[in-house]
């Protein structure tokens, strides 16, 4: 049984809430010169990712990167790394706080402490009209880290191997010639790319439904920095019933790069400014 409440109960619960991070001091991306110098590139390197498996991909600075559905609908888990020091990776805790659980165009991929600059920037969603459905369901979560094995086994008592979280260790251990669990150390809670998630509104549980990505679809980045990527083809599929095994309907995902030159006005992210003293 719940304790009772106070007398004032009411009144505490009517308290309007604040936003936690104002976002109105941040840099805004100028998506126009993003996508005009998209649209100006060619078309350079293409990664084929296999279902229930991950492959890594480079972009430079300044350069557009897209993740595309080709075949079928399905989910993809993408880390982000510093390409030229991979201590520095993407931060999906400080992204939630910043844009939301949920990322679409103008939103940045942020980076881990001390660093906190963004990796890249969301320039094109063309599953933006999906908008939040009836049950609160948005698409491209920062909230559902990625499925892994330890937490399979914990539920099920069984090992799985083409976890999310796996996928993406191999493909570091292949990219970077890492020992396994030096690779798995880095690898970290994902961009659940064309994911459809939300919690739950009674009970604040976090659901997944079948993502309405379809062929042709895309989520379209500029790099901000250097970056190496590792993609995983969750073996989820559409994240509609089941991840953590192979009975979901898989699809690959690619990975374009495109080369040209830099957006108008682009500039390379600086690292955080704060001094790193913490008061010492
Ligand atoms: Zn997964």
């Amino acid at each position: 049984m719940p304790h009772d409440p106070p007398f004032d109960a009411e009144a505490r619960r009517r308290i309007a809430p604040v936003i936690v991070y104002p976002d109105d001091t941040l840099p805004r991306p100028d998506l126009a010169a993003c996508r005009a110098a998209r649209d100006g590139a060619v078309r350079g390197g293409r990664v084929v990712v296999p279902p229930r498996e991950a492959r890594t991909f480079r972009v430079a600075a300044g350069q557009v990167f897209r993740i595309l559905c080709t075949e079928g609908p399905q989910v993809g888990d993408l880390n982000l790394f510093n390409a030229a020091d991979l201590s520095e990776r993407f931060y999906s805790g400080k992204t939630r706080a910043l844009h939301g659980t949920h990322l679409g165009a103008g939103d940045r991929m942020w980076s881990s402490f001390p660093h906190l600059r963004p990796m890249a920037t969301i320039i094109e969603d063309t599953l933006d009209w999906y908008g939040v459905d009836a049950w609160g369901g948005r698409v491209h979560d920062v909230i559902g880290t990625r499925c892994d094995p330890y937490t399979h086994h914990l539920l099920t008592g069984r090992d799985y191997h083409h976890c999310c979280h796996s996928n993406l260790t191999r493909a570091l251990v292949t990219e970077a010639g890492l020992a396994p669990a030096v690779a798995e150390g880095l690898v970290h809670d994902v961009l659940n790319v064309f994911m459809c998630t939300g919690f739950t509104a009674d009970t604040g549980r976090y659901f997944m439904k079948a993502s309405p990505v379809r062929a042709g679809d895309h989520l379209d980045f500029t790099a901000e920095i250097d970056l190496l990527g590792v993609l995983s083809a969750c073996p989820g599929g559409d994240c509609g019933s089941e991840h953590s095994s192979d009975a979901a309907a898989c699809h690959p995902l690619v990975v374009e790069v495109f080369d040209g030159p830099a957006p108008a006005g682009w500039r390379p992210a600086p690292v955080n400014g704060y001094s790193g003293s913490h008061g010492l």
